[in-house]
């Protein structure tokens, strides 16, 4: 690290800012706040930090919009994409095919006991979603079923932010503006445990949701193409979590109407949630298969958080479906980028990992000391709904305390407390790089906590010791 007169060094932060509230139209972001809630300037990362360019550091507690995984500045994934660059930087994947797309593809495939074993390749998530609905709707049509043309998707679902992606999200926030543009699609119950009446338990919310999927697509079936859903957890709509009963249930319902099931296991994939697929754990105990999807999108982590890079992995009986001596039958979909072997290369750094280092035996360890750090929560009037899953952690502050803006203040506080933090709505949630140790852990718990006081004082002018 360079050392700068901090004064100096703010000036440059300062200027960052400034230059980037011209010229750079955010995402996601009411671009009038900025100069309120200017974006911080970060120069560097390394591991779960981020940096200033005063040195100042901040937490990735969200890995970065749910990206990273390993941390930032990772040597094995940087060692990786170096030796890549040297070897071959792009190639369009139409009539060329290249090393780490081929190994990638096999290796997910294998990770899926070879069940879905066709990966088609594409930049982002929400371009992921495009194809999976693309690919059923396509696919049907060629088997002669052209009327199914209907998707299902689950109330406070999240599929991204695309014109067909958007049509199967239910975010009224990023969903409204644009709710004219949109293909018309089912909404069902969805099986968010928080849901449960007294005596409840989570399954029986699945059992009720189940129910409602169920109604629909005895009305339906003949019109409907897909059902897609986030497995296990409902990620934007603020990490709300489910029973995986609701998985096996949803399945068998697919497969009782010939629909197919889409899992976007965009954010919830690549380990996040304690099994490399969330749907893993739709896997009865014993089972050596869970009872997997039609269609899996996977995109985010993959990279590890380095570059855009997006799958849909297919069944063969979906990818045969497309074969035929007419061009018109087969998936014409493509991208730029697709299967950009940068991107696949540092994906492969990925897998390695999770094939080299006990990586969920040392989540489990992180995760039940950041839990066991997060027990003040427990009594605490403030908040409500606590939950948790793999390297998933929400919880939600009461409406009636958590003031105009909370989202925003929570965010500010955030940084004072050096945490890169960004709760949805009154949701506060912690999604750390898995590069978190106990000790972090512990860290991060007592700064989140810190956090919330500075937002939310449980006394009036009294903070807690
Ligand atoms: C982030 C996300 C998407 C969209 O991915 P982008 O890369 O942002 O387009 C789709 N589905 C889920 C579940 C997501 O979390």
């Amino acid at each position: 690290m360079t050392a700068h007169a901090p004064a100096e060094a703010d000036t440059r932060n300062v200027q960052w800012q400034q230059r980037s509230i011209a010229h750079v139209w955010h995402p996601c972001t009411q671009m009038q706040r900025l100069r309120e809630v200017p974006p911080l300037a970060i120069a560097r990362g390394r591991g779960p930090w981020l940096e200033d360019h005063a040195g100042r550091r901040y937490f990735d507690a969200i890995s970065s919009w749910w990206v990273n995984l390993f941390g930032h500045a990772d040597a094995r994934i940087n060692a990786a994409l170096k030796a890549q660059l040297d070897e071959l930087e792009h190639v369009m994947l139409a009539g060329c095919t290249h090393m780490p797309a081929v190994q990638l593809a096999e290796r997910l495939a294998g990770r899926t006991g070879g069940v879905l074993d066709h990966a088609f390749f594409a930049s982002d998530g929400a371009s992921a979603v495009e194809i999976a609905l693309k690919m059923s709707f396509h696919s049907w049509r060629n088997q002669g079923r052209g009327a199914k043309q209907e998707f299902v998707c689950l109330r406070g679902g999240y599929h991204g932010e695309t014109i067909g992606a958007l049509a199967v999200t239910d975010v009224q926030l990023f969903r409204d503006a644009y709710d004219p543009l949109l293909m018309r699609a089912h909404l069902v119950m969805s099986p968010d445990a928080r849901q449960a009446a007294p005596g409840e338990t989570g399954a029986d919310v699945a059992r009720r949701a189940a129910a409602e999927l169920a109604a629909l697509l005895e009305a339906r079936h003949e019109h409907i193409a897909a059902l897609i859903l986030e497995p296990l957890v409902q990620c934007a709509a603020g990490m709300l979590t489910y029973d995986p009963l609701y998985l096996r249930e949803a399945r068998a319902l697919c497969d009782r109407y010939q629909v197919h099931l889409i899992a976007d296991e965009i954010a919830v994939g690549c380990g996040r949630t304690g099994s490399f697929f969330a749907f893993e754990q739709a896997a009865l105990p014993g089972e050596v298969q869970p009872p997997w999807p039609d269609l899996l999108c996977l995109s985010k982590g993959i990279t590890g958080g380095y570059l855009p890079l997006s799958l849909v992995l297919v069944r063969d009986e979906i990818y045969r479906s497309f074969l035929d001596d007419q061009t018109a039958r087969a998936f014409l979909h493509s991208h730029s980028y697709t299967g950009n072997p940068l991107a696949c290369r540092a994906a492969l750094a990925v897998l390695d990992r999770f094939d080299e280092e006990p990586v969920f035996e040392r989540n489990r360890a992180a995760a039940a000391a950041l839990s066991e750090a997060l027990r003040p929560l427990d009594d605490d009037p403030r908040v409500q709904a606590q939950r948790q899953l793999g390297m998933i952690w929400a919880f939600d502050v009461r409406e009636s305390l958590a003031g105009p803006r909370f989202a925003e203040r929570f965010h500010l506080a955030g940084r004072e407390h050096e945490l890169l933090v960004r709760p949805i709505g009154h949701t506060v949630y912690l999604m750390p790089p898995y590069v978190l140790d106990e000790v972090q852990a512990g860290w991060l718990a007592e700064r989140t906590l810190a956090t919330l006081e500075a937002v939310l004082p449980r006394k009036d002018g009294r903070h807690a010791a």
